[in-house]
Parts: structure tokens; C-alpha cells; sequence
């Protein structure tokens, strides 16, 4: 079933406000199973309203309208309707009484022009109001269906789920579809696009030539690494879902280690849940980075379950005098690994990490900028000086001085990340 939305108000078309209906209505509408082929915005004028609202008609199953129901003149989303679809206005006395009551209840007299709002399109269904003012409207046209819902987005809400995605639910199912859409975001760190696009193409040409259901998607957004949306459509809720699972599974196949998480997790997310399940605290040393790998960390709530805290090493003397970096260049491996071991020592923790580079953008030590060690060291178990050793990794980071400074950040969360994983991994081997 083709469901689209229309934005109606100036203040969007002007850039004042930002459409986030729209943006939320599409989520709810994919979610539904619902295919959403357009969406317009149109600003507060009864043609301009009439005329969207009527292609949209024309090219939909339904309409869902969104803003201009209030009290004010240029609020004109009914009356574009009633000249459309060439209909009457009438005042809802019943819709009268429970916009006067909600005054009364706020202690204020109803100001005249919010009768108005009781305004109903002959015909139309009055989706009751919880929270505001203005009701909701279901206007059938023909087969068809046009909602309008309020502006304010916890009106929207509230309307669409009471009344309208359920019935949009019920009309699909009438019509025999009832497809349900489920994806979930597989998120990556280590792999370029490219990378990504080269393991996945032979998998993406095969869902492509069975009918793209399920299907796989790259978003580039953000910095936190390169996420891989898998998307399944399914008669019911289980199938779709089931469909995902699968699906996710062989994409986790190819992508092997570079998946850290999925949909919203972040990375410091995923180390501060290894690090409980493997009963460890973390400690970390920073030198370029400055104190981002602990704010990174602490941003995570009940880090203090699992972080014991960090030094900003960033003299030379610090690194040596503090953590016991020995003598020699301090941007290297040995450095980074002394910085991840004096961490833990320091701060009395089982696994540390270090960070030394070059966040330019002059050179360091002879380094172009982005030159960057980051190493992960531990666990070490109690009286052990060494432990098990570290990983070190040296990294060639793009970008300005806080882009260097954030990819070293979240590469060295990923090693330590790797380094739980497989760590775990040989001793079940
Ligand atoms: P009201 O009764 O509050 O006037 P309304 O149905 O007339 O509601 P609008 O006047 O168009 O709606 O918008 C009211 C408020 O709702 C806006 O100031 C804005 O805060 C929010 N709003 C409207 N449209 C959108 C949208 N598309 N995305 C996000 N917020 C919106
Ligand atoms: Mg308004």
C-alpha cells in the first residue's frame, strides 16, 4: 500500500523549522510495511494545499497531512480540504465542547478563534485530542484516505499511533497485504568502503537478481565507522524478521571482526560490555588524544563499573617519568605499548590502552600529521607485571586535528575491542 506524506507550513519551506515529522512519519511508515514513494512539503495556502493534497491523492492509497489545523489564520489545512474535495465546513459542537472544557480546565477563557479549530469537513472522522487542541481528521476520498494530523510532533504521535497506523494497518490487510518491514544497521570500524563494497558484492548482486527482498544498504554517516543496513520485507512480522536474521548472519560472515555492533550502539558501548562480561577494568593513557578515550568512555552510563580512569600524558617527561616509556622516540610502538602498560599499573586496572601521534598539522618528530600508534595492553591478572602482552597498531589518520584526534580514539577502543574478542576466542579453541 502507497502511503505518502505531506508537510503543510511556511515556517518549513523557509528553513525555520526542520521537518522532522516527515522524517519521523517515514520511519513509522517503513516500519508499518507501508511503501512511502513521496513526500512534499507545501506552505500555508489553501490552492497550494489543495493542489498537493490532490497529486497526492491521485498517485497514493493514502495521505497522511501533517501541521496548519491550528487556531490562527494561516492555518488553512481544512479549509484547502473542503475546497478540494468541494465539501462544507461544519462546526463539531461536540468538538466545541472538549476544546472549551480544556480552557476551562486551564483556568483561561477560550480565546474566539480556537472554535475554528472545531471546524470539521463534512464527512470526515474527528480523531479525538489528547494532549492539544486541535483534533485530528480522517477525510475518506473514494477509496482513499487523507489523515490530517496536527503540527506539533507529540500530538503527531499520539494520533498516529491511536488511530492511524493501526487502520492504515487494517486498510493494507484488507487489501491483502500485510507486509511488515523490519532492518537492522550493522556497524563497522577497519574496513574502507570500498573494502565493504568488495566483500559484500557478490552477496548484493545475488539479493539483487532474487528480487531485492532482503536487501543491503551502506550508510556513510557519521564518524564512528561505516554501517551496513539489512532490510527484510515479510507477510508477517516473523517472516520479515526472521529473513533479517538470516541475512545478517551471512553478511556478519563476510564482514568477519570489522562488525562491532549494531543499529545504535557505539563502540564505547560494546568495549564497556566486554569488559563486564570478561570481568575486567580498563585504564587509559593519552597523549594526542588528550582525554578523548576517557570522555568517550564515560559518556557510557555505569562506566565506573568497568573504567578506573585515565592520564593525559602529553609532555615527553610525563609519558617517561609517570608511565615508564622508556627513553627514545615518543611516538612509536614501544611507546604506546609502555603508555597501555604504565596504565594499568598506574591505575590499577587489568587492560589499558595508550595513545601517542601526531595530530598536526605540523610534523612530530619527523611524523607527517595523523601519524598515530595506538596499543592495547593486558589483562593482567593480580601480581603479574607483564600479563599477556599488547597489541600495537600503527595508523596513517586523514583529516584536520580533531578528525586525527577522534579516529585515533575509536581505533584504539577497536583494538582493545578485537583484542577482548579474540582473546576469548583461543581460549575456547
Ligand atoms: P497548532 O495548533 O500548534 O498551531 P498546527 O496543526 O497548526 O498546530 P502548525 O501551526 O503547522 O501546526 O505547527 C505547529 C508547531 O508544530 C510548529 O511551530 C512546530 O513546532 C511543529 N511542527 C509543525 N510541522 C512540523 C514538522 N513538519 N516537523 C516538525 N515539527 C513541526
Ligand atoms: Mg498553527
Amino acid at each position: 500500500m502507497r502511503v505518502e506524506v505531506v508537510a503543510v507550513g511556511t515556517e518549513l519551506l523557509l528553513g525555520q523549522i526542520l521537518n522532522t515529522n516527515a522524517a519521523w512519519l517515514g520511519a513509522e511508515l517503513a516500519a508499518a510495511g507501508m511503501d512511502a514513494e513521496y513526500q512534499s512539503v507545501v506552505g500555508d495556502n489553501v490552492e497550494r494545499i489543495a493542489l498537493v493534497f490532490r497529486g497526492a491523492l491521485a498517485r497514493s492509497d493514502a495521505v497522511v497531512a501533517c501541521g496548519g489545523l491550528g487556531p490562527t489564520q494561516d492555518d488553512c489545512t481544512r479549509e484547502a480540504v473542503a475546497a478540494m474535495l468541494n465539501i462544507p465546513l461544519k462546526r463539531d459542537e461536540a468538538v466545541l465542547d472538549v476544546i472549551r472544557s480544556r480552557f476551562q480546565r486551564a483556568g483561561r477563557p477560550m480565546p474566539e478563534s480556537n472554535a475554528r479549530q472545531a471546524d470539521v469537513p463534512e464527512g470526515a472522522r474527528v480523531i479525538p485530542q489528547t494532549m492539544g487542541t486541535a483534533p485530528g481528521l480522517c477525510i475518506p476520498v473514494g477509496e482513499k484516505a487523507l489523515y490530517l494530523l496536527p503540527g506539533p510532533p507529540a500530538e503527531l504521535h499520539d494520533m498516529w499511533e491511536r488511530a492511524v497506523a493501526p487502520e492504515l494497518r487494517q486498510r493494507a490487510a484488507a487489501r491483502g497485504e500485510t507486509a511488515s518491514i523490519s532492518s537492522r544497521v550493522l556497524r563497522t570500524w577497519g574496513l574502507s568502503e570500498s573494502a565493504l563494497a568488495e566483500r559484500l558484492a557478490d552477496r548484493f548482486r545475488a539479493l539483487e537478481e532474487a528480487g531485492g527482498n532482503p536487501s543491503i544498504a551502506f550508510l556513510a554517516s557519521g564518524i564512528e565507522g561505516i554501517k551496513v543496513r539489512i532490510t527484510a520485507k515479510g507477510a508477517t512480522e516473523g517472516e520479515a524478521l526472521s529473513l533479517l536474521e538470516a541475512e545478517e548472519a551471512r553478511v556478519r560472515e563476510l564482514l568477519g571482526p570489522a562488525v562491532f555492533g549494531v543499529d545504535g550502539e557505539t563502540i564505547a558501548e560494546v568495549v564497556g560490555r566486554l569488559l563486564v562480561e570478561r570481568g575486567f577494568r580498563l585504564g587509559v593513557a593519552e597523549s594526542l588524544t588528550g582525554g578523548m578515550v576517557a570522555s568517550y568512555l564515560v559518556n557510557v552510563p555505569g562506566a565506573s563499573a568497568w573504567f578506573t580512569g585515565g592520564v593525559v600524558a602529553y609532555d615527553a617527561r610525563v609519558k617517561r617519568d609517570l608511565l615508564g616509556v622508556p627513553d627514545g622516540p615518543v611516538v612509536s610502538e614501544d611507546a604506546a605499548l609502555a603508555m597501555a602498560a604504565g596504565a594499568c599499573r598506574l591505575l590499577g586496572s587489568e587492560v589499558g590502552l595508550g595513545l601517542t601521534g601526531v595530530a598536526g598539522p605540523d610534523a612530530g618528530e619527523g611524523n607527517p600529521p595523523g601519524t598515530v600508534y595506538v596499543a592495547a595492553w593486558g589483562p593482567l591478572h593480580e601480581g603479574q607485571e607483564s600479563g599477556e602482552g599488547g597489541d600495537a597498531r600503527l595508523l596513517h589518520l586523514p583529516g584536520g586535528r580533531q578528525q586525527v584526534r577522534e579516529l585515533a580514539t575509536i581505533s584504539a577502543l577497536d583494538l582493545l575491542r578485537r583484542r577482548l574478542d579474540s582473546q576469548v576466542a583461543s581460549r575456547r579453541r
